[in-house]
Order: structure tokens, then C-alpha cells, then sequence
């Protein structure tokens, strides 16, 4: 590996890898078959810690750093996309209560949330605002001791079982991006919040998403920080969350590197193992180059966010790396198995279906682009 883990740091991988193995991949496909909700594995990753490991130890957390917890992601996602894509947005719920809010607001929700008694859900994308959030339509208006928030989101992983959404919203429609405030929306207990149907999506079928329409009240100790701080947060919520989408990527990419192995090994054809033919072991080491590339640019960013520094323009590297170059390991995987690599008796069709969205959620391959050429140009 390319970092070096402290002790207790690799003792926790190893019991997630662990975990992965034995409970996660066995149950991957089935997952997928039936798109049942990746939340059958909520009480066993909260047994393990796993629902808080991005947390600080004051909340309940494990307060992994940086390589850690991108190397704990990619053991998740290696053997389930599904779970690996809840786990992650649980994460950016979370991350935004630790970036952005008051200690109070932290103190009464993130234990629960780092000890998995409590699901969280991220909703800054709207049906007219997905790549460009500043142009949100989401409104939050101050009503007494309440906010009102009016508005719609889609696509927001998780919020069917949610029992906390950061719900973004303007608070002041002249300011742009620097009108825009996050708040906790505790959707059980709250009416007016209307979560619809899970979407039917290509691929990560466990990982459900949701549209919400929402006309409702919340507190107003429910405001992330102050009003207007809701896109600074989010935006360094979705640093964070890059990285995560980078190890997902390389993750499930690995998966699929290790299947085509095995595989040619095993296939025989005219009397050899097709891993003796030279055209398809440079196909291999093409594959294992690349995701060697991914991870060392994932490590860059893991390491600089464990620094504290601010490091969007290595977490963009590290997605946009990661994410085009897992799709075109998965490709080339499915391509050495053949026709039985097309069939669903093999993963590598769900490993392709699950890539491909890591291309575009959390900001697509082109917005990651655009913010390195802003660092180049700047
Ligand atoms: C399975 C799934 C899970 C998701 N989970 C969440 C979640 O939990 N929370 C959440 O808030 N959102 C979530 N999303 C939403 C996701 O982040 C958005 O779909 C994504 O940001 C893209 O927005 P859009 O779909 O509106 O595409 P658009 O913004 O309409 O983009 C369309 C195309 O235009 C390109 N484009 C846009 N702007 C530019 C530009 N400036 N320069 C060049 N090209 C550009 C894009 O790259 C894309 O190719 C999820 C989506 C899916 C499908």
C-alpha cells in the first residue's frame, strides 16, 4: 500500500476487510437482484464501529485519519457499491453536522449518528440545480423561533430511511452561493416533509435515492453555523466526499482486477490458460498500473484532508482519476471473460453498472475538471 498505517489503524481495516469478505460480497448480488436497500447491513456495521469511523472520538467516532478511512471505504466497496455508496452518504450527513455546525447541534445528534442508531442523508441536488448548487430554487424563510423550508431535492441517497437530512435552502435569494444555508431536517417527526419513491437507477440498486418536497418548519437551532455558511460546508463536505467516491472507485475496480486474474488463470482455450497469451497480460498490468495511479493520487488527497489543509484541488485529482480509471479496469475485466463476462452469473456487469455513476455524482468528471483548470489558471 502506498501509506503507511499507524497499528491500531491497520487492526481496524483488517477487521472491516473482514467483514467485507464475509458479510458484504456474499450478499452483494443478491442485493442487487432484489435492489434491497443496503440498510440490511445498518446494525452490523454499526456493531463494528464502521457508521462513525469518520468521526471524532468526543462524538462516539474512530476519528480515522485521511488513508485510513479511504482505505476502510475501498474494503466496503470492493465487496458491496451498494453499501459502500450508504455509508458514504451517512458520511456526508455527518460531515457536515462536524464542519459545519454549532457544538450544540453536534453533541445532540452525532453520537447516535456515529454509533449507527441513526442514519443520515445529504440533499443539495435539485431537480433545476445539480452541477451548479448556487442556482438552487430551495428556500428557508425565518417564521418565530422556526424556519420554513420550501422546496424540492432529488436524487438524495438514503432519505427513504433517514432519521437526519442536511437539507440546503437559501436564506437569502439575492446573495447566490452566499445565500445559501444548511439545515438538519429530521424528516420522522417532521410534517410537511414529503420523501417520495425509491428512483430505479442502473446501477449501486441497494444504494436507494429519493426525491423530497418539502413545505415544512424546523427549529431554528437546526441552522448549520450561521445563515449563508451552507455552501462553504457543503463544498468541503464534498472534499471529503471525493475522496470517499475515489476509494468506492478503486474499490470496486480492484474487484474486478482480482476477478480478471482468477479468471485467466482458469480459462482454458485451445489448451492454455488464456493468461498465457501476451496481449492479455499486458491488459492486466495496463489495468494494474492504472489503478496503482488511482490509489497514489487518492492517498495524495487522503493524506493532505488528514493535514487539515484545504485540499479540493487533489480531491478533484483523486475522483477524477479514480473514477474514469475504474471504469476502464471494469471495461477491460469484463472483456477478458468474454461472453460469460456479460452475463449476470459473473459481477463484472454490476461492478460496470455500480462505476458508473461515480462519474457524476458529487460532481461529474467535467466539473472535477473545471476545478483543477481554476487551480492551473488561478
Ligand atoms: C445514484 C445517485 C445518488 C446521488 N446521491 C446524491 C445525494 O445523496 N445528495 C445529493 O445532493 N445529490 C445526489 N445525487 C445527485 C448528483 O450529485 C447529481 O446528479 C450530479 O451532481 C449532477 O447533477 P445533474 O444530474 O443535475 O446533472 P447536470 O448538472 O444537469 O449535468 C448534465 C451534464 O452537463 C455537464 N455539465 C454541467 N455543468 C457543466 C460545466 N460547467 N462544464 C462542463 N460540463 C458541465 C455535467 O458534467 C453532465 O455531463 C445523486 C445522483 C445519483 C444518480
Amino acid at each position: 500500500m502506498i501509506f503507511t498505517l499507524s497499528d491500531d489503524e491497520t487492526l481496524v481495516i483488517d477487521q472491516v476487510t473482514r467483514f467485507a469478505n464475509e458479510v458484504l460480497a456474499p450478499q452483494a448480488a443478491h442485493l442487487d437482484e432484489t435492489s434491497t436497500f443496503a440498510t440490511l447491513h445498518l446494525s452490523a456495521m454499526a456493531s463494528l464501529g464502521l457508521m462513525g469511523i469518520n468521526l471524532p472520538e468526543k462524538y462516539g467516532g474512530a476519528e480515522l485519519s485521511g488513508p485510513a478511512l479511504y482505505r476502510a471505504v475501498e474494503q466496503v466497496a470492493g465487496a458491496c457499491g451498494s453499501t459502500a455508496s450508504m455509508l458514504t452518504a451517512h458520511f456526508l450527513a455527518t460531515d457536515s453536522l462536524h464542519l459545519g455546525a454549532g457544538a450544540a447541534l453536534c453533541e445532540r445528534l452525532l453520537p447516535d449518528a456515529a454509533a449507527g442508531n441513526t442514519l443520515g442523508a445529504f440533499a443539495l441536488t435539485e431537480p433545476d440545480a445539480g452541477s451548479n448548487p448556487a442556482d438552487m430554487r430551495s428556500v428557508a424563510t425565518r417564521e418565530d423561533d422556526c424556519y420554513r423550508l420550501k422546496g424540492s431535492k432529488c436524487f438524495i441517497s438514503n432519505a427513504g430511511a433517514a432519521d437526519f437530512i442536511v437539507v440546503f435552502a437559501k436564506t437569502d435569494r439575492a446573495a447566490g452561493a452566499r445565500g445559501i444555508s444548511a439545515f438538519v431536517v429530521e424528516p420522522k417527526t417532521t410534517s410537511g416533509f414529503d420523501i417520495g419513491p425509491n428512483e430505479r437507477t442502473m446501477g449501486l440498486k441497494g444504494g436507494h435515492v429519493f426525491s423530497l418536497n418539502f413545505d415544512c418548519l424546523v427549529p431554528a437551532e437546526n441552522i448549520l453555523g450561521d445563515e449563508g455558511t451552507g455552501f462553504k460546508t457543503a463544498m468541503k463536505v464534498l472534499d471529503n466526499g471525493r475522496v470517499e467516491v475515489a476509494a468506492q472507485a478503486t474499490g470496486i475496480a480492484r474487484a474486478a482486477l482480482d476477478a480478471a486474474i482468477e479468471y485467466a488463470k482458469q480459462r482454458q482455450i485451445g489448451g492454455h490458460a488464456i493468461a498465457e497469451f501476451q496481449g492479455l497480460q499486458w491488459m492486466l498490468a495496463d489495468m494494474a498500473t492504472d489503478l496503482q495511479a488511482a490509489r497514489a493520487l487518492a492517498a495524495q488527497a487522503a493524506l493532505k484532508r488528514s493535514t487539515g489543509q484545504r485540499f479540493s484541488t487533489e480531491s478533484a485529482y483523486a475522483k477524477l482519476y479514480a473514477t474514469e480509471a475504474a471504469w476502464r479496469i471494469a471495461d477491460q475485466a469484463l472483456q477478458i471473460h468474454g461472453g460469460y463476462g456479460y452475463t449476470r452469473d459473473f459481477p463484472l456487469e454490476r461492478y460496470l453498472r455500480d462505476l458508473r455513476i461515480l462519474r457524476i455524482y458529487e460532481g461529474s468528471s467535467e466539473i472535477q475538471r473545471s476545478i483543477i483548470a481554476r487551480d492551473l489558471l488561478a
